[in-house]
């Protein structure tokens, strides 16, 4: 047995660890204990666990399967990191048309959380480029899936935390790209208001939209920052450099006394530093990648993050009423993202992603009161017919995760028997 442990490094738990060899007919099972995929672990929470059970580690499905050039579609094994995706096709013209904000992440957890990106409102979600599954089952059948192809077990995959069997393959389709650089602008919002007029005004010409809010302030200001790939290759020299956390320090870093002052100088900062410039994909896409570990910077206790999306309808108050909540509980992080999802159909059964507003908050585990303080932040999701997103979760109400995914039911039928996490025996029972 080996002790695993997420991304929010809330624990370490014991796993039987076994090796998916390529080409294996049947999943290597252990009596009585139920099996659940890993890739890169870099969900937040639980989704990616399954204690005192098998985990099933994908990272040696590493091998690009085939690749048209001339159409951009790729095939590969799902352990493929999309780091390696952009490493190698970038300078082919092509780009993955949806990633994440790391890139330390496996093609088969893209698919397993329908993960999305910057550009949801032209893109929709990962799953959405997805053109055909393969899934092995615990029984050792085989499905082959596809948008027309057995559609529902694509859909009930797409999303589906790995729950309906591990994926061995995937065919998607690349974005093509004339040059790894993006035309880049930055503005600063004072209040949501700004920041829903700039995302409404960002809608139809501009590929990529994020913002960075400050948590600690109650109106909602922040950094508005979108961006269209450039048109030419233009090769300005790549300043990078990657920084790492060395170790765990014996209590969080970032706590209220250092946040605020932290968010404070960064959006003044950033507010003299407004306008237009080129800046390379990676950067762009992954800034959190450039310090390695930087999970270990909230401590030995971990740290939460806490993702919901609203319905526009409701967005502005809701958004509003969050952050007046973590302002008054002087908690949150300087890590803190606020964006609007168009209203591309979910991919998935259980994506995560559809129209509304999202926003993403770290939050360091100072125990009861971190919990508390989700409650209230839950009935304010609730409330405006929101949800949270399981790749981030760790802690959420069974009934809430009911509610925010109305085809839970219909999901639950295509689930595999022998595959279990922990994320799903809390919200599922099994
Ligand atoms: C810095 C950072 C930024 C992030 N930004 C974003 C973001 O912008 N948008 C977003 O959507 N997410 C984001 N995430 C979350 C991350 O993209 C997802 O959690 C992703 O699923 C992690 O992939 P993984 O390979 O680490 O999978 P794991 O975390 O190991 O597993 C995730 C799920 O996928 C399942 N799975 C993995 N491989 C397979 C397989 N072969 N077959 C079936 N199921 C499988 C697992 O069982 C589990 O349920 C971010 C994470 C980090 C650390």
């Amino acid at each position: 047995m080996v002790a695993v442990s997420s991304w929010g490094m809330l624990g370490s738990w014991e796993h039987d660890v076994r090796h998916l060899q390529r080409g294996a007919s049947r999943l290597p099972v252990a009596a009585g204990l139920t099996g659940l995929a890993y890739g890169m672990g870099r969900s937040y929470g639980d989704v990616c666990l399954n204690p005192d059970g098998v985990l099933w580690q994908t990272t040696g499905l590493d091998r690009f399967v085939s690749f048209d050039p001339v159409l951009g579609r790729l095939v590969c094994e799902p352990g493929v990191l999309l780091r390696d995706i952009q490493r190698v096709m970038v300078p082919r013209g092509w780009i993955l048309p949806v990633t994440p904000g790391s890139q330390y992440v496996t093609v088969g957890g893209a698919v397993a959380n329908d993960v999305h990106g910057k550009n949801h409102h032209v893109a929709g979600s990962f799953g959405e480029h997805v053109r055909r599954l393969m899934l092995l089952r615990t029984d050792g059948s085989v499905i082959e899936c596809s948008p027309t192809r057995q559609p529902e077990w694509f859909q009930a995959t797409i999303g589906g935390m790995g729950l309906t069997g591990v994926i061995t393959e995937v065919d998607m389709q690349l974005h093509k790209i004339a040059s790894p650089w993006l035309e880049v602008e930055t503005l600063a919002y004072h209040n949501l208001d700004e920041f829903f007029a700039l995302s409404a005004a960002s809608e139809y010409n501009w590929d990529y939209t994020v913002s960075w809010v400050d948590c600690l302030h109650a109106a909602g200001r922040g950094i508005f920052m979108r961006a269209n790939h450039a048109a030419a290759e233009q090769t300005p020299a790549v300043q990078s450099r990657t920084l790492n956390m060395p170790f765990v320090p014996p209590v969080s870093l970032l706590n209220k006394y250092s946040v605020k002052p932290f968010n404070f100088l960064y959006f003044n900062l950033k507010k003299h530093q407004v306008g237009k410039k080129l800046m390379h994909y990676q950067p762009f896409f992954y800034p959190l990648d450039n310090v390695l570990n930087w999970n270990r910077i909230y401590g030995p206790r971990g740290f939460y993050q806490y993702q919901s999306v609203v319905p526009v309808e409701h967005g502005r108050d809701a958004i509003q009423a969050m952050l007046k909540e973590i302002a008054r509980a002087g908690a949150g992080s300087f890590l803190a993202v606020l964006k609007t999802f168009g209203s591309r159909e979910p991919a998935g059964m259980m994506s995560f992603a559809e129209q509304g507003v999202t926003l993403a908050l770290d939050f360091a585990n100072q125990g009861a009161v971190t919990l508390q303080l989700f409650e209230r932040l839950d009935a304010i999701v609730r409330e405006a017919g929101g949800k949270l997103y399981p790749a981030k979760d760790a802690r959420m109400p069974r009934e809430l995760f009911e509610s925010g995914y109305p085809r839970l039911d219909e999901f639950l039928s295509y689930r595999d028997p022998g595959i279990s996490s922990a994320l799903s025996r809390r919200l599922t029972g099994s």
